[in-house]
């Protein structure tokens, strides 16, 4: 899966710098670095985990502009004892396995990455309570594919409606599920968060943050802390943060996404997560988007002839639409 992500990556940090000076004067040597997860930012600052020490850290001027988001695995040097007041310095930004981006806003079209490493993207809707939104559903998916990640299902509130309907859109492009309800054994979500590392995402009231504290029982007490190592009052800017699960894996929380801005992401990127109907587009004109107005697409002779499923590829081309509709359009 690797070279999926390396290949279209935008922010290679291991592309070699054109040197006109050999590379030991160029860079400093950080022998004495060690290891961290980054598990919150808020405006500049990094919250890392060293060990298991909360560590306040910033970046280092080597990085340069380079991003350092949630899910980073870094190099720090400095003081990373973690005691108050202390700030040690990220020197360097590990490859990453997987990229999850969004543009941003319709006025504000900068592409940003969100998470880095993260393996699943755990789209959490209500199935009734408030109504599921398909389209929301169908650019979180969209984000998935894009990143490389794994898209999961999970729908909630089953005791108020049944989830056949909203499933039985999503049956054709293979998108694993789960459902459950108020109170219901969480046994099967936790299995499917362990040991992974599980972006969640999901519009107020789906049941989100309730999940978040069965998963994390002291998830308030983890995000206040880092409130509190902030200096920065009780409302934190901070929209994104990472949570360990008690049973070993990570749970990424966005509680300041609201949705997924997707100008960035290219068809060609897209039908690479459905192998099947990539291979009926070997044929098709240069450029195509495989979409329904392509007057050319491998896509409709696949159609024809009956080498693709007609609803298969109808999903694909719905996904490829709500790539071009506006973030707020739902
Ligand atoms: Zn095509």
């Amino acid at each position: 899966m690797r070279s999926r992500y390396t290949e279209h990556d935008q922010e290679h940090y291991e592309r070699p710098r054109r040197r006109t000076r050999p590379r030991t004067k160029d860079r400093p040597s950080y022998d004495d670095a060690v290891d961290g997860l980054v598990v919150t930012v808020d405006r500049g600052r990094f919250t890392l985990l060293v060990e298991d020490r909360r560590v306040m850290a910033m970046k280092s001027r080597p990085l340069g502009r380079k991003g350092v988001v949630v899910g980073d695995r870094v190099r720090v040097v400095g003081d990373v004892s973690g005691d108050e007041g202390t700030l040690a310095r990220i020197v360097e930004v590990h490859e990453r396995s997987t990229v999850l981006r969004r543009t941003a806003d319709d006025d504000d079209p900068v592409e940003r990455v969100v998470v880095a490493n993260a393996s699943q993207l755990v789209v959490v809707a209500a199935l009734a309570d408030p109504e599921p939104r398909p389209r929301l559903i169908d650019r979180a998916l969209v984000a998935a594919y894009d990143a490389g990640m794994q898209p999961v299902l999970l729908l909630t509130k089953a005791d108020l409606a049944d989830p056949e309907t909203l499933l039985s859109t999503y049956r054709s492009l293979g998108v694993p599920y789960l459902v459950t309800q108020r109170g219901a054994d969480l046994t099967e979500v936790r299995e499917l968060l362990a040991d992974r590392v599980s972006v969640l995402v999901g519009h107020s009231g789906v049941g989100k943050s309730t999940l978040v504290n069965a998963l994390v029982p002291d998830a308030h007490r983890e995000v206040g802390h880092v409130n509190a190592v902030t200096g920065r009052g009780r409302h934190t800017s901070t929209s994104v943060w990472m949570l360990a699960l008690p049973g070993g894996g990570w749970i990424v929380d966005t509680p300041g996404i609201r949705s997924f801005g997707l100008a960035h992401v290219r068809p060609e990127r897209l039908i690479e997560a459905f192998p099947d109907l990539d291979e009926m587009t070997e044929e098709c004109p240069r450029g195509c988007s495989h979409g329904t107005e392509e007057p050319e697409c491998g896509l409709d002779a696949a159609r024809e002839s009956g080498a693709a499923d007609p609803i298969r590829i109808d999903s694909f081309r719905r996904l490829l639409d709500a790539r071009e509709r506006s973030a707020e359009d739902h």
